[in-house]
């Protein structure tokens, strides 16, 4: 059923990886567990990621030397990251397999692209305006206020947005962001969050993983439970199908989260996509036969997929740099106390400089029922205060 141009790449082979973070750290736990060999690029020394690659090529994501020998070293590459330039991966396409494409990143990267393709594939979204000038301000609807401005890229954990009660509002956080393109949403009433994981191979084989449900803190993700308690069976049904729709209309090749907003009545409205794997899918780690990070292996490796859509109960919890900062002093969070419950499954990312608001770990709280991952993760934030 492949496609004949899709290449099986063996274990023992290079896999490559554009972005050194802790989603590539977390890539390279997986592609080395199946014995496979993983180059990051990334320009910074200490990254994540290179301290556990096999070999880290430290150059910008637009340097040509560095893209060169990537793709020399590799059979095949993908990203970690959505904000790499689509013309580097459109420069590695030419000399080896390449996931995502560049067309679905550059889509994912850009948040008027983005809503705008979501829109017209009859999937529902915030409503919105795009705004490039000052005017589109002026002409946007009232009732996109009170609104969130937001800029239409490299915006993350909640950076580069501004809550807005009025056109007078927008225009000044339109300025304080220096005039870039921006979408102006308006501020939904929200009863909870969700997100839906789905990896997707060449061959159009798709996986979905149990929808879960994120509260986030500051606008950063803080807290990942899946199965999500609140969705209903029907509320699952639709965000998996809207899902798998968004990833096949890009004709998308790799793991693909989707961000929804749940609204009265079960409404589900598109917030954003991630075109690699998701903090809210970390759970998939210790909780799923396969986890987010193994089916990107085994798509890019053009290997049949991991199952992916049962699990044990999960509650994650990320690790800020705050937790170093409890008390008023600067103290190593209390890791044998987090691990005293069995089921807590601790992961940090090597990053020495803790930093309020940086990610720099997660712990995953299982339990055979919902009840005992609930308890576990109760004593964990606790512990991490
Ligand atoms: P980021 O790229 O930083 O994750 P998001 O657009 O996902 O940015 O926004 C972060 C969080 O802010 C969302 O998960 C949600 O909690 C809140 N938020 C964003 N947009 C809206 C909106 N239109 N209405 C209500 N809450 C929102
Ligand atoms: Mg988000």
């Amino acid at each position: 059923t492949d496609k004949p141009n899709v290449r099986k790449i063996q274990p023992g082979d290079w896999l490559g990886l554009l972005g050194g973070g802790q989603l590539g750290r977390m890539f390279c736990h997986a592609a080395q567990s199946m014995g496979y060999r993983v180059a990051v690029l990334d320009p910074i020394a200490s990254c994540p990621a290179g301290a556990v690659a096999d070999l880290h090529i430290r150059a910008d994501y637009d340097d040509e030397a560095g893209l060169a020998q990537l793709a020399e070293r590799c059979r095949a590459v993908t990203t970690e990251f959505e904000n790499v330039p689509a013309a580097s991966l459109q420069k590695l396409a030419e000399r080896c397999q390449v996931s995502p494409a560049a067309g679905a990143v550059a889509i994912a990267q850009d948040r008027i692209a983005e809503k705008g393709y979501i829109a017209s594939i009859g999937v529902p979204v915030a409503p919105y305006a795009e705004i490039r000038a000052e005017s589109d301000i002026e002409a946007a609807p009232a009732s996109l206020f009170p609104g969130i401005l937001k800029v239409a890229r490299l915006g993350y954990d909640g950076k580069g947005q501004a809550r807005v009660a009025s056109a007078a509002e927008a225009r000044a956080a339109f300025a304080s962001f220096g005039g870039v393109p921006c979408v102006l949403e308006a501020m939904l009433p929200l009863e909870f969050e969700v997100s839906v994981v789905v990896a997707r191979g060449f061959d159009g084989e798709v996986m979905t993983y149990p929808v879960a449900e994120n509260v986030h803190r500051d606008g950063i993700l803080a807290i990942t439970t899946a199965p999500s308690p609140r969705a209903s069976a029907d509320i699952a049904r639709r965000a998996a199908a809207a899902a798998l729709q968004v990833a096949a209309g890009l004709d998308y090749h790799g793991v693909l989260c989707v961000e929804f907003f749940v609204l009265a009545g079960d409404r589900l409205v598109v917030n954003e996509i991630a075109p690699r794997p998701h903090n809210s899918g970390h759970y998939s780690i210790d909780a799923c036969v396969t986890s987010q990070f193994e089916q990107q292996v085994r798509v890019l490796a053009g290997m049949p997929l991991g199952l992916s859509n049962q699990m044990v109960p999960a509650v994650m919890l990320n690790i800020l740099g705050d937790a170093w900062f409890t008390q008023g002093g600067q103290a190593e969070p209390a890791w044998s106390e987090l691990l005293q419950t069995g089921t807590a499954k601790l992961h940090l990312y090597g990053k020495t400089d803790a930093r309020p608001g940086r990610k720099m770990g997660h712990v995953t709280c299982l339990g055979l029922d919902s009840e005992q991952a609930r308890r576990s993760a109760a004593h964990a934030a606790a512990v991490l205060g």
